[in-house]
């Protein structure tokens, strides 16, 4: 389940984003990449690539993502803000050795939400926390 973009310039001005460059860029790396980064991971990932680039400017750009609502903040743990563009219904997992943050595909067809019929929901966040495929097969070969 991955949200499909032809066209990520088209795509931001369909949401009344101006398509610069750097939005492009920082947009771009969120859809590909299945790591759910923080402003740190984004920076690093394309300073290289674009020198004028700042923390202050990724920053921004995700607000501005958020506020159009073609992003998502995934706070798990207090201290760490990461972020997501796929804005199809799903959950999260963070390997607590790793803290490698996967999607969860959940069906919201088969959870009862009654218990919230008369409220108003404006964000929803699914979290499990535990121990990943990867790292629970490493522990296996160590023992
Ligand atoms: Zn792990
Ligand atoms: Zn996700």
């Amino acid at each position: 389940m991955k949200v499909h973009i032809e066209n990520i310039g088209d795509y931001l001005k369909k949401h009344e984003i101006k398509p610069s460059y750097q939005r492009i860029k920082v947009f771009e790396y969120l859809l590909n990449t299945k790591e759910h980064p923080t402003v740190d991971d984004i920076y690093r990932a394309l300073v290289d690539e674009i020198p004028t680039l700042s923390k202050t400017t990724v920053y921004n750009t995700l607000n501005l993502f958020i506020e159009k609502q073609i992003a998502v903040v995934i706070v798990i743990e207090e201290n760490e803000t990461r972020y997501d563009v796929e804005m199809n219904f799903h959950g999260h997992f963070k390997c607590e050795k790793c803290g490698k943050v996967s999607d969860v595909d959940i069906d919201p067809e088969v959870i009862n939400f009654d218990s919230l019929n008369e409220f108003q929901i404006n964000e929803h966040h699914l979290y499990f926390k535990g121990i990943c495929k990867d790292c629970l097969e490493k522990e296996k070969i160590k023992n």
